[in-house]
């Protein structure tokens, strides 16, 4: 038998009554066969590409709308590190001016805040913005520590204050200056340690400045006598009184009631001793008036 290059398609019609055969060939049939699947599986790769295409493009316009928003965020971030670098630059004008009033030194620790006004601040990446977000911090951390200088710094200068005698400590009138004079008891010329100020028994003895009772008895030389220790290596000394009305290790305030006016010890008449002590060495009470 003959190897056909031909084959014989037979098509009938539903009803039977038309018959039609076409004749193919072989090689036809493949390569329509062949077409038919390549087409296929193209159209298979145009459809899966085209749908992944779609997809990437979904995904990129949410990406754009995500990369605006943050860069919106990063602006606003920039605005925010600005207002902040605005806010140190006038606490460090307000803390200028204290230091200033309190006749403190400048910390030279302290650089000016760079001020804000970036030349490009639009298109600050995110780590050049953690830059100046991380030298903010360190400006802030100085400048708490400067703070809490001055804050010791005028803290002290109160305390100091406070326990600097000043003021008269008995309401009356000068009746003997510091310094040499003569003895009213024996002519001799002798070294007078403090002031004296006569006032009527029983006027009030006041506190020149806070501190505490060092020391409140009896002695021959100065009667009823009180020493208040202030720190600072300042002490004061209150003599000849009727009375004392505080206690050895008790707290007082400046103003405050210590004694009253007396005539005890060795004494011409009714008056307060007064000496004020820096480290132990007598001086002239009247620079504290
Ligand atoms: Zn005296």
């Amino acid at each position: 038998m003959v190897k056909s290059r031909y084959l014989k398609l037979i098509l009938v019609s539903a009803s039977g009554s038309r018959v039609r055969s076409l004749r193919i060939r072989k090689t036809f049939l493949g390569f329509t066969l062949c077409s038919l699947l390549l087409g296929g599986v193209l159209f298979l790769f145009f459809a899966w590409n085209y749908v992944s295409l779609q997809i990437e493009f979904e995904e990129l316009q949410r990406l754009r709308v995500e990369t605006s928003d943050q860069r919106q965020n990063l602006q606003r971030l920039v605005l925010d590190v600005e207002r902040l670098q605005q806010d140190l630059a006038s606490l460090e004008v307000s803390e200028a001016r204290i230091r200033q009033l309190a006749n403190l030194e400048d910390d030279r620790r302290l650089i000016p805040v760079a001020m804000g006004g970036q030349p490009d601040r639009d298109n600050l990446s995110l780590s050049e913005i953690q830059q100046q977000i991380n030298a903010l911090q360190i400006d802030i951390e100085l400048r708490r520590q400067a703070q809490q200088d001055v804050r010791n710094l005028l803290n002290d200068q109160i305390s100091i204050s406070r326990s600097t005698p000043k003021g008269w400590p008995t309401r009356g009138w000068l009746s003997s200056y510091f310094g040499e004079r003569k003895s009213p008891f024996n002519g001799r010329t002798v070294m007078h340690d403090g002031l004296d100020i006569a006032a009527n028994i029983g006027t009030s003895v006041t506190a020149t400045a806070d501190g505490i009772i060092a020391r409140a008895g009896y002695s021959p030389t100065y009667g009823n006598n009180l020493v208040i220790d202030h720190g600072y290596g300042y002490q004061t000394l209150y003599a000849h009184n009727s009375r004392n009305l505080v206690k050895v290790g008790q707290r007082v305030k400046r103003g405050e009631r210590i004694a009253q006016v007396g005539n005890t010890g060795t004494s011409t008449g009714p008056h307060l001793h007064y000496e004020v002590h820096l480290n132990g060495v007598p001086i002239n009470p009247r620079t504290f008036l």
